[in-house]
Protein backbone atom coordinates (compact mmCIF):
# COMPACT_ATOMS: atom_id res chain seq x y z
CA UNK A 1 0.00 0.00 0.00
CA UNK A 2 1.36 3.02 -0.77
CA UNK A 3 1.10 6.51 1.23
CA UNK A 4 0.32 9.71 -0.88
CA UNK A 5 3.91 10.77 -1.78
CA UNK A 6 3.55 7.20 -3.23
CA UNK A 7 5.98 5.73 -0.90
CA UNK A 8 5.18 2.08 0.39
CA UNK A 9 4.94 1.28 3.96
CA UNK A 10 6.79 -1.74 4.21
CA UNK A 11 5.61 -3.27 7.46
CA UNK A 12 2.60 -5.10 6.01
CA UNK A 13 4.39 -6.53 3.46
CA UNK A 14 4.93 -10.60 3.54
CA UNK A 15 8.12 -12.51 2.32
CA UNK A 16 6.60 -13.12 -1.20
CA UNK A 17 5.51 -8.84 -1.26
CA UNK A 18 8.60 -7.73 0.37
CA UNK A 19 10.84 -9.25 -2.54
CA UNK A 20 8.71 -8.33 -5.17
CA UNK A 21 9.41 -4.99 -4.15
CA UNK A 22 13.12 -5.27 -3.78
CA UNK A 23 12.91 -6.43 -7.66
CA UNK A 24 11.17 -3.48 -8.95
CA UNK A 25 13.95 -1.42 -6.90
CA UNK A 26 16.17 -3.33 -9.29
CA UNK A 27 17.41 -4.94 -5.69
CA UNK A 28 18.68 -8.65 -5.05
CA UNK A 29 15.70 -10.85 -3.31
CA UNK A 30 17.59 -11.72 -0.18
CA UNK A 31 17.29 -7.69 0.68
CA UNK A 32 13.92 -9.03 1.73
CA UNK A 33 14.92 -11.46 4.89
CA UNK A 34 17.93 -8.64 6.26
CA UNK A 35 15.20 -5.63 6.14
CA UNK A 36 12.39 -8.27 7.37
CA UNK A 37 14.46 -8.87 9.85
CA UNK A 38 15.46 -5.60 11.26
CA UNK A 39 11.51 -4.81 11.15
CA UNK A 40 10.03 -7.62 12.69
CA UNK A 41 13.17 -9.14 15.36
CA UNK A 42 14.53 -5.84 16.39
CA UNK A 43 11.74 -3.26 15.52
CA UNK A 44 13.46 -1.05 13.82
CA UNK A 45 11.85 1.59 11.74
CA UNK A 46 14.46 3.67 10.47
CA UNK A 47 16.61 2.48 7.51
CA UNK A 48 20.11 4.11 8.71
CA UNK A 49 19.79 1.64 11.66
CA UNK A 50 20.03 -1.04 9.12
CA UNK A 51 24.01 -1.71 9.53
CA UNK A 52 24.21 -4.44 6.86
CA UNK A 53 22.54 -2.67 4.44
CA UNK A 54 24.72 -0.44 2.01
CA UNK A 55 24.46 3.66 2.02
CA UNK A 56 23.38 3.84 -1.31
CA UNK A 57 20.64 0.87 -0.89
CA UNK A 58 19.64 3.08 2.42
CA UNK A 59 19.13 5.87 0.06
CA UNK A 60 17.58 4.04 -2.20
CA UNK A 61 14.79 2.73 0.37
CA UNK A 62 14.23 6.37 2.17
CA UNK A 63 12.93 7.73 -1.25
CA UNK A 64 11.06 4.57 -1.99
CA UNK A 65 9.95 3.52 1.25
CA UNK A 66 8.94 4.26 5.45
CA UNK A 67 7.91 1.45 8.54
CA UNK A 68 5.33 3.26 10.24
CA UNK A 69 3.10 1.12 12.79
CA UNK A 70 -0.41 2.89 14.21
CA UNK A 71 0.04 5.65 16.46
CA UNK A 72 0.19 4.30 20.40
CA UNK A 73 -1.80 6.58 22.36
CA UNK A 74 -1.97 4.92 25.73
CA UNK A 75 -0.20 1.71 27.29
CA UNK A 76 -1.32 0.38 30.24
CA UNK A 77 0.30 -2.43 32.09
CA UNK A 78 -2.58 -3.92 35.05
CA UNK A 79 -1.40 -5.33 38.30
CA UNK A 80 -1.85 -8.83 36.82
CA UNK A 81 1.10 -8.44 34.54
CA UNK A 82 -1.89 -7.83 31.48
CA UNK A 83 -0.56 -5.02 29.47
CA UNK A 84 -3.12 -2.97 26.86
CA UNK A 85 -2.43 -0.69 23.95
CA UNK A 86 -4.96 2.12 22.57
CA UNK A 87 -3.63 2.14 18.99
CA UNK A 88 -4.67 5.11 16.10
CA UNK A 89 -5.02 3.57 13.01
CA UNK A 90 -5.42 5.92 10.02
CA UNK A 91 -9.32 6.38 9.90
CA UNK A 92 -8.62 8.18 12.91
CA UNK A 93 -10.42 5.50 15.01
CA UNK A 94 -8.79 4.23 18.02
CA UNK A 95 -8.40 0.05 18.18
CA UNK A 96 -7.02 -1.81 21.59
CA UNK A 97 -4.59 -5.07 21.87
CA UNK A 98 -4.15 -6.74 25.02
CA UNK A 99 -1.11 -8.85 25.86
CA UNK A 100 -2.02 -11.35 28.53
CA UNK A 101 0.61 -13.26 30.63
CA UNK A 102 -0.40 -16.76 31.40
CA UNK A 103 2.27 -19.62 32.92
CA UNK A 104 5.27 -19.79 30.29
CA UNK A 105 2.65 -18.61 27.60
CA UNK A 106 2.27 -14.52 26.48
CA UNK A 107 -1.12 -14.24 24.16
CA UNK A 108 -1.52 -11.31 22.09
CA UNK A 109 -5.29 -10.27 21.60
CA UNK A 110 -5.26 -8.64 17.91
CA UNK A 111 -7.90 -6.35 16.34
CA UNK A 112 -8.62 -6.58 13.03
CA UNK A 113 -11.22 -3.43 12.22
CA UNK A 114 -12.26 -0.33 13.48
CA UNK A 115 -15.66 -0.75 15.25
CA UNK A 116 -17.73 -3.90 13.65
CA UNK A 117 -20.57 -4.18 11.71
CA UNK A 118 -22.01 -7.70 13.01
CA UNK A 119 -23.71 -5.67 15.76
CA UNK A 120 -23.85 -8.98 18.37
CA UNK A 121 -26.18 -7.63 21.20
CA UNK A 122 -23.63 -8.97 24.18
CA UNK A 123 -20.72 -6.85 22.51
CA UNK A 124 -19.84 -3.49 22.86
CA UNK A 125 -17.24 -3.14 19.83
CA UNK A 126 -20.49 -4.32 18.20
CA UNK A 127 -22.15 -1.44 19.77
CA UNK A 128 -20.44 1.20 18.15
CA UNK A 129 -21.21 0.30 14.76
CA UNK A 130 -18.14 0.21 11.83
CA UNK A 131 -16.03 2.39 11.10
CA UNK A 132 -12.70 1.18 8.86
CA UNK A 133 -10.65 -2.23 8.02
CA UNK A 134 -7.67 -2.14 9.45
CA UNK A 135 -4.55 -2.50 7.15
CA UNK A 136 -2.20 -4.87 6.89
CA UNK A 137 0.36 -2.89 8.78
CA UNK A 138 -1.89 -1.68 11.22
CA UNK A 139 -2.86 -5.71 12.31
CA UNK A 140 0.90 -6.73 12.12
CA UNK A 141 1.76 -3.27 13.60
CA UNK A 142 0.11 -4.28 16.79
CA UNK A 143 2.34 -7.41 17.41
CA UNK A 144 5.47 -5.33 16.61
CA UNK A 145 4.38 -2.57 18.93
CA UNK A 146 3.76 -4.99 22.09
CA UNK A 147 6.99 -7.27 21.01
CA UNK A 148 8.75 -3.73 21.08
CA UNK A 149 7.55 -2.88 24.42
CA UNK A 150 9.17 -6.65 25.58
CA UNK A 151 12.83 -5.40 23.92
CA UNK A 152 13.38 -7.15 20.62
CA UNK A 153 14.79 -10.63 19.94
CA UNK A 154 15.35 -12.43 17.60
CA UNK A 155 12.64 -14.97 16.55
CA UNK A 156 15.05 -17.92 17.73
CA UNK A 157 15.02 -16.80 20.96
CA UNK A 158 12.21 -16.97 23.82
CA UNK A 159 9.66 -14.26 22.70
CA UNK A 160 7.15 -12.52 25.56
CA UNK A 161 4.46 -13.04 22.78
CA UNK A 162 4.06 -17.23 22.07
CA UNK A 163 0.19 -17.11 20.81
CA UNK A 164 -1.57 -14.38 18.50
CA UNK A 165 -5.85 -14.39 19.15
CA UNK A 166 -7.59 -12.10 16.24
CA UNK A 167 -10.50 -11.69 19.05
CA UNK A 168 -9.66 -7.83 19.55
CA UNK A 169 -11.94 -5.46 18.24
CA UNK A 170 -13.29 -6.73 14.73
CA UNK A 171 -14.60 -9.53 12.85
CA UNK A 172 -11.52 -10.67 11.53
CA UNK A 173 -12.84 -12.34 8.26
CA UNK A 174 -14.44 -9.38 6.66
CA UNK A 175 -10.98 -7.76 6.45
CA UNK A 176 -9.81 -11.50 5.53
CA UNK A 177 -7.03 -10.19 2.76
CA UNK A 178 -5.78 -7.66 5.44
CA UNK A 179 -5.91 -9.94 8.18
CA UNK A 180 -4.37 -13.28 6.33
CA UNK A 181 -1.40 -11.18 5.27
CA UNK A 182 -0.92 -10.30 8.73
CA UNK A 183 -1.21 -13.78 10.01
CA UNK A 184 1.43 -14.94 7.64
CA UNK A 185 3.97 -12.46 8.80
CA UNK A 186 3.18 -13.67 12.34
CA UNK A 187 4.05 -17.20 11.11
CA UNK A 188 7.07 -16.57 9.18
CA UNK A 189 10.58 -16.86 10.68
CA UNK A 190 11.27 -13.97 9.44
CA UNK A 191 8.41 -12.18 11.34
CA UNK A 192 7.29 -13.37 14.69
CA UNK A 193 7.87 -16.73 14.41
CA UNK A 194 4.62 -17.74 15.99
CA UNK A 195 3.75 -21.47 15.40
CA UNK A 196 0.68 -22.63 12.99
CA UNK A 197 -1.65 -23.63 16.08
CA UNK A 198 -0.70 -20.81 18.40
CA UNK A 199 -2.19 -18.06 15.97
CA UNK A 200 -6.14 -18.15 16.25
CA UNK A 201 -8.73 -16.36 14.13
CA UNK A 202 -11.75 -15.98 15.77
CA UNK A 203 -15.59 -15.48 13.91
CA UNK A 204 -18.83 -15.10 14.55
CA UNK A 205 -19.52 -16.90 11.33
CA UNK A 206 -19.05 -15.43 7.95
CA UNK A 207 -19.07 -19.27 6.52
CA UNK A 208 -18.21 -18.47 2.80
CA UNK A 209 -14.56 -16.86 3.99
CA UNK A 210 -14.10 -19.97 6.45
CA UNK A 211 -13.75 -21.99 3.38
CA UNK A 212 -11.85 -19.26 2.14
CA UNK A 213 -9.73 -19.03 4.98
CA UNK A 214 -8.71 -22.82 5.06
CA UNK A 215 -7.57 -22.70 1.04
CA UNK A 216 -4.95 -19.74 1.72
CA UNK A 217 -3.49 -20.59 5.26
CA UNK A 218 -3.28 -23.09 8.26
CA UNK A 219 -4.59 -21.67 11.78
CA UNK A 220 -6.14 -22.34 14.26
CA UNK A 221 -9.72 -21.47 14.34
CA UNK A 222 -11.97 -20.13 16.96
CA UNK A 223 -16.23 -20.21 16.46
CA UNK A 224 -17.92 -17.34 18.23
CA UNK A 225 -21.12 -19.97 19.01
CA UNK A 226 -22.71 -18.28 22.28
CA UNK A 227 -26.42 -20.30 21.02
CA UNK A 228 -26.94 -24.06 21.08
CA UNK A 229 -30.17 -23.02 18.27
CA UNK A 230 -31.03 -21.15 15.59
CA UNK A 231 -33.64 -19.00 17.24
CA UNK A 232 -31.53 -17.75 20.37
CA UNK A 233 -27.95 -17.13 18.04
CA UNK A 234 -29.89 -15.06 15.40
CA UNK A 235 -30.85 -12.75 18.39
CA UNK A 236 -27.54 -12.72 19.78
CA UNK A 237 -25.42 -12.83 16.59
CA UNK A 238 -27.68 -11.77 13.72
CA UNK A 239 -25.33 -12.98 11.02
CA UNK A 240 -26.54 -16.33 12.09
CA UNK A 241 -29.48 -15.43 10.17
CA UNK A 242 -27.72 -15.28 7.07
CA UNK A 243 -25.92 -18.06 7.80
CA UNK A 244 -27.43 -20.90 10.14
CA UNK A 245 -25.98 -23.62 12.30
CA UNK A 246 -26.08 -26.10 9.71
CA UNK A 247 -24.02 -24.48 7.09
CA UNK A 248 -21.95 -22.95 9.82
CA UNK A 249 -21.14 -26.26 11.53
CA UNK A 250 -20.45 -27.76 8.46
CA UNK A 251 -17.53 -25.02 6.86
CA UNK A 252 -16.15 -25.48 10.73
CA UNK A 253 -16.16 -29.26 10.26
CA UNK A 254 -14.60 -28.52 6.24
CA UNK A 255 -12.19 -26.58 8.11
CA UNK A 256 -10.80 -28.70 10.68
CA UNK A 257 -10.78 -31.76 8.35
CA UNK A 258 -9.56 -30.21 5.06
CA UNK A 259 -5.71 -30.89 5.61
CA UNK A 260 -4.13 -34.27 6.19
CA UNK A 261 -3.46 -32.54 9.48
CA UNK A 262 -6.17 -31.78 11.64
CA UNK A 263 -6.44 -28.05 12.74
CA UNK A 264 -7.77 -27.42 16.10
CA UNK A 265 -11.23 -25.84 16.55
CA UNK A 266 -12.75 -24.10 19.49
CA UNK A 267 -16.22 -23.24 20.44
CA UNK A 268 -16.51 -19.75 22.73
CA UNK A 269 -19.66 -19.73 24.70
CA UNK A 270 -19.99 -16.21 26.01
CA UNK A 271 -22.46 -17.37 29.20
CA UNK A 272 -25.50 -14.54 29.36
CA UNK A 273 -27.45 -15.06 32.82
CA UNK A 274 -30.87 -16.47 32.52
CA UNK A 275 -30.20 -15.98 28.20
CA UNK A 276 -27.98 -18.93 27.03
CA UNK A 277 -26.56 -19.99 30.68
CA UNK A 278 -29.39 -22.88 31.48
CA UNK A 279 -28.70 -26.67 31.73
CA UNK A 280 -31.01 -27.10 28.58
CA UNK A 281 -28.86 -25.09 26.46
CA UNK A 282 -25.81 -27.44 27.52
CA UNK A 283 -27.84 -30.27 26.82
CA UNK A 284 -28.95 -29.16 23.39
CA UNK A 285 -24.73 -28.40 22.53
CA UNK A 286 -23.99 -31.60 23.15
CA UNK A 287 -26.13 -33.06 21.00
CA UNK A 288 -24.91 -30.24 18.51
CA UNK A 289 -21.30 -30.70 18.75
CA UNK A 290 -21.75 -34.55 18.82
CA UNK A 291 -19.73 -35.02 15.84
CA UNK A 292 -17.22 -32.11 15.92
CA UNK A 293 -13.88 -32.51 17.67
CA UNK A 294 -13.38 -29.18 19.49
CA UNK A 295 -12.17 -27.67 22.63
CA UNK A 296 -14.96 -25.31 24.49
CA UNK A 297 -14.13 -22.32 26.28
CA UNK A 298 -17.05 -20.73 27.82
CA UNK A 299 -16.53 -16.85 28.44
CA UNK A 300 -18.96 -15.85 31.61
CA UNK A 301 -20.13 -12.13 30.08
CA UNK A 302 -17.86 -9.07 31.01
CA UNK A 303 -20.70 -6.30 31.91
CA UNK A 304 -20.66 -2.77 30.26
CA UNK A 305 -22.90 -0.06 31.02
CA UNK A 306 -26.36 -0.13 29.62
CA UNK A 307 -25.58 -4.07 27.82
CA UNK A 308 -28.80 -5.38 29.46
CA UNK A 309 -26.53 -8.45 30.05
CA UNK A 310 -25.39 -9.88 33.47
CA UNK A 311 -22.91 -12.67 34.23
CA UNK A 312 -24.21 -15.92 35.48
CA UNK A 313 -23.36 -16.40 39.10
CA UNK A 314 -20.39 -18.83 39.57
CA UNK A 315 -22.63 -22.06 40.62
CA UNK A 316 -24.30 -21.52 37.67
CA UNK A 317 -21.28 -21.48 35.33
CA UNK A 318 -19.60 -24.73 36.96
CA UNK A 319 -22.99 -26.44 36.79
CA UNK A 320 -23.17 -25.40 32.67
CA UNK A 321 -19.32 -26.54 32.25
CA UNK A 322 -19.63 -29.89 34.31
CA UNK A 323 -22.23 -31.13 32.24
CA UNK A 324 -20.74 -30.53 28.79
CA UNK A 325 -17.56 -32.05 30.67
CA UNK A 326 -19.36 -35.11 31.48
CA UNK A 327 -20.62 -35.69 28.24
CA UNK A 328 -16.45 -35.88 27.49
CA UNK A 329 -15.95 -32.26 26.19
CA UNK A 330 -12.54 -30.63 27.31
CA UNK A 331 -13.79 -27.60 28.29
CA UNK A 332 -12.12 -24.36 30.18
CA UNK A 333 -13.56 -21.28 31.92
CA UNK A 334 -11.99 -17.91 30.65
CA UNK A 335 -10.86 -15.98 33.56
CA UNK A 336 -10.88 -12.47 33.32
CA UNK A 337 -7.61 -10.18 33.04
CA UNK A 338 -6.89 -7.02 33.09
CA UNK A 339 -9.71 -6.03 35.01
CA UNK A 340 -8.74 -2.85 36.24
CA UNK A 341 -7.66 -1.79 32.67
CA UNK A 342 -10.98 -2.25 31.15
CA UNK A 343 -8.94 -4.92 29.42
CA UNK A 344 -11.31 -8.34 29.16
CA UNK A 345 -12.76 -9.82 26.75
CA UNK A 346 -15.96 -7.66 25.22
CA UNK A 347 -14.37 -4.69 27.08
CA UNK A 348 -12.89 -3.43 24.33
CA UNK A 349 -13.92 -0.01 23.15
CA UNK A 350 -11.64 1.93 21.34
CA UNK A 351 -12.42 4.91 20.26
CA UNK A 352 -14.44 4.56 16.94
CA UNK A 353 -14.67 7.96 14.93
CA UNK A 354 -18.23 8.42 13.71
CA UNK A 355 -18.46 7.74 9.83
CA UNK A 356 -20.74 9.86 9.25
CA UNK A 357 -19.99 13.22 10.95
CA UNK A 358 -15.97 12.73 10.34
CA UNK A 359 -14.98 16.53 11.13
CA UNK A 360 -17.37 17.27 14.00
CA UNK A 361 -16.93 14.60 16.44
CA UNK A 362 -15.34 11.43 17.71
CA UNK A 363 -17.85 8.84 19.61
CA UNK A 364 -16.20 9.02 22.71
CA UNK A 365 -17.01 5.51 23.04
CA UNK A 366 -15.27 5.62 26.43
CA UNK A 367 -18.09 7.84 28.09
CA UNK A 368 -20.18 4.59 27.82
CA UNK A 369 -18.76 3.66 30.86
CA UNK A 370 -21.22 5.99 32.98
CA UNK A 371 -22.63 8.40 30.65
CA UNK A 372 -25.97 7.41 29.53
CA UNK A 373 -26.15 10.20 27.04
CA UNK A 374 -22.92 9.31 25.35
CA UNK A 375 -23.55 9.26 21.60
CA UNK A 376 -24.42 6.06 19.58
CA UNK A 377 -22.62 5.57 16.86
CA UNK A 378 -24.73 5.96 13.75
CA UNK A 379 -22.22 4.07 11.15
CA UNK A 380 -23.69 2.51 8.32
CA UNK A 381 -24.05 -1.30 9.28
CA UNK A 382 -22.52 -3.13 6.58
N1 LIG B 1 -15.53 -10.81 15.85
C1 LIG B 1 -14.89 -11.97 16.30
C2 LIG B 1 -13.68 -11.74 17.17
C3 LIG B 1 -13.75 -10.64 18.20
S1 LIG B 1 -14.77 -10.88 19.60
C4 LIG B 1 -15.87 -12.88 17.00
O1 LIG B 1 -16.98 -12.44 17.29
O2 LIG B 1 -15.53 -14.04 17.19
C5 LIG B 1 -13.89 -12.07 20.60
C6 LIG B 1 -14.78 -12.88 21.52
O3 LIG B 1 -15.28 -12.08 22.61
C7 LIG B 1 -16.01 -13.42 20.80
O4 LIG B 1 -16.24 -14.77 21.14
C8 LIG B 1 -17.09 -12.51 21.35
O5 LIG B 1 -18.35 -13.06 21.22
C9 LIG B 1 -16.66 -12.35 22.79
N2 LIG B 1 -17.32 -11.21 23.48
C10 LIG B 1 -17.75 -10.06 22.94
N3 LIG B 1 -18.30 -9.28 23.89
C11 LIG B 1 -18.19 -9.94 25.07
C12 LIG B 1 -18.55 -9.63 26.42
N4 LIG B 1 -19.10 -8.47 26.74
N5 LIG B 1 -18.29 -10.55 27.36
C13 LIG B 1 -17.68 -11.72 27.05
N6 LIG B 1 -17.33 -12.06 25.79
C14 LIG B 1 -17.57 -11.18 24.80
FE1 LIG C 1 -18.31 -8.06 15.91
FE2 LIG C 1 -17.30 -10.19 17.21
FE3 LIG C 1 -18.42 -8.13 18.58
FE4 LIG C 1 -19.96 -9.75 17.11
S1 LIG C 1 -18.74 -10.32 18.94
S2 LIG C 1 -20.09 -7.51 17.15
S3 LIG C 1 -18.63 -10.20 15.38
S4 LIG C 1 -16.56 -8.06 17.33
Amino acid sequence: MTDTNGKINLLGLTQPEMEQFFEKLGEKRFRAGQVMKWIHHFGVDDFAAMTNVGKALREKLEAAAYIRGPEVVSEDISSDGTRKWVVRVASGSCVETVYIPQGGRGTLCVSSQAGCALDCSFCSTGKQGFNSDLTAAEIIGQVWIACKSFGSVPATIDRAVTNVVMMGMGEPLLNFDNVVAAMKIMMDDLGYGISKRKVTLSTSGVVPMIDKLGEVIDVSLALSLHAPNDELRSQLVPINKKYPLEMLLAACKRYVSGLGEKRVLTIEYTLLKDVNDKLEHAEQMVALLADIPCKINLIPFNPFPHSGYERPSNNAIRRFQELLQKAGHNVTVRTTRGEDIDAACGQLVGQVMDRTRRSERYIAVRQLNGDSDAPRSTASRN
